[in-house]
């Protein structure tokens, strides 16, 4: 793909030097298909490759229930539709999604899943003058594309409490296109304040916008922040329905924010989606009882694996989310080899942690053969 005289002149414009149109186009095409993909693509990245079949596989914060029984059951059934594009598939999700998220319909873009907008907006609202803003430890996607197209990325530790500093945020750079939010954050599984959110998006400069990826919001039971959208704020919001809705594999998620900034994200993102992926997430939509039910069984696995670690006197950072981060006072990496030797694979590190380990919450049976991995390794 090349880029179209008007999409030239507008990067230009906002300070991308000719040099960065291949990485431009290829990011405007490409969507959610490079190499900082996602979660898994990141995992991937400490080489885990071949892992044996009977391994643990706590390392990319996949949900092991996977879809529920409703969405499976609507997956089988839409199969055998596979030959019709049913573009009516999708719009019932974008219905669900603005009737539950109280924006209207125009607020709602339905997407394989949240890397592919996360992508874009990196791409819409940062340029090599107006830096994306981010906590650090955080996750690593939206970093990964902005440093690929030649964005500035401007790191802000997290603060004592391993909330998002949204003041050092906003102090650290006066001319940011883009702060990126992720409540939860991965990998720390820890909350920023509502009314700290709020008060970025009050405070923030001009034209920039704030974008907060709610990937594990309804694991920690937080509120949303669709308000701020749906009170035609600067806000994006990112939903994907990877992580309590278990279908990482099967591909939905949303952006929501106002139509123009929607609008910016570009026409060339979604397409035709997979009538899978939007059956299995208007099926999950529609089940009253499945976010809280899941949000308590992820929750009393965490609770069990962070008393655990309580107990045996390792440090850990006290998530809400399916990861956390416990601090080995070693090099991190080796401790990730040495679990893997153990046939438990867990999460990466952060270079700003360089002792800590990320690990995924799995189910209880995969979480006892991690405790046991983790006292042999750490004897
Ligand atoms: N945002 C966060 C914080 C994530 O951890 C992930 C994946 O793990 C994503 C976005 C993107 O996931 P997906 O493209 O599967 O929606």
């Amino acid at each position: 793909m090349t880029l179209s005289a008007l999409q030239q002149k507008e990067f230009l414009n906002r300070g991308f030097s000719r040099r960065s149109f291949g990485r431009l186009a290829t990011v405007l095409a490409a969507g959610a298909t490079l190499p900082f993909y996602n979660e898994l693509a990141l995992a991937q990245l400490s080489k885990v490759n071949n892992a044996p079949p009977d391994a643990v596989m706590i390392n990319a914060n996949e949900n092991p229930l996977g879809p529920c029984k409703e969405a499976l059951e609507a997956v089988h059934k839409i199969a055998s539709n596979g030959g019709r594009y049913m573009y009516s598939e999708t719009d019932k999700v974008q219905q669900l999604l603005a009737e539950q998220e109280g924006v209207k319909l125009d607020y709602v873009r339905v997407y394989p899943g949240s890397s592919a907008p996360l992508h874009q907006a990196v791409l819409a609202f940062t340029s090599p003058e107006r830096p994306l803003v981010v906590a650090d430890p955080g996750y690593e996607a939206g970093q990964r594309a902005a440093a690929f197209i030649g964005s500035k990325v401007v790191k802000v530790p997290l603060t004592g409490n391993y909330a998002h500093d949204v003041k050092a945020m906003l102090a650290a750079d006066s001319n940011a296109g883009l702060y990126y939010i992720c409540n939860p954050n991965n990998p720390t599984g820890t909350l920023t304040p509502k009314a700290d959110i709020e008060w970025l998006v009050a405070n923030k400069p001009k034209g920039s916008v704030v974008m907060i990826d709610e990937a594990y919001t309804h694991i920690a039971g937080a509120p949303f922040n669709t308000d701020l959208v749906a009170a035609d704020k600067d806000v994006v919001v990112l939903r994907t329905f990877s992580k309590i809705y278990g279908m990482a594999g099967l591909r939905a998620g949303a952006a929501i924010a106002r139509p123009d900034l929607i609008e910016k994200l570009g026409g060339f993102s979604a397409g035709m989606l997979p009538i899978t992926g939007m059956a299995a997430a208007s099926t999950s939509l529609m089940q009253k009882n499945l976010v809280p039910e899941r949000r308590k069984l992820i929750g009393d696995v965490r609770q069990d694996t962070l008393a655990f670690l309580e107990k045996n006197k390792f440090s850990y950072v006290p998530s809400v989310s399916n990861c956390f981060m416990v601090d080995t006072h070693r090099p991190g990496d080796e401790i990730v080899l040495a679990m893997r030797a153990e046939k438990v694979y867990i999460g990466r590190v952060w270079p700003a942690w360089p002792t800590h380990v990320r690990v995924t919450v799995g189910t209880q049976e995969e979480m006892n053969k991690f405790k046991a991995a983790f006292l042999k390794v750490m004897a």
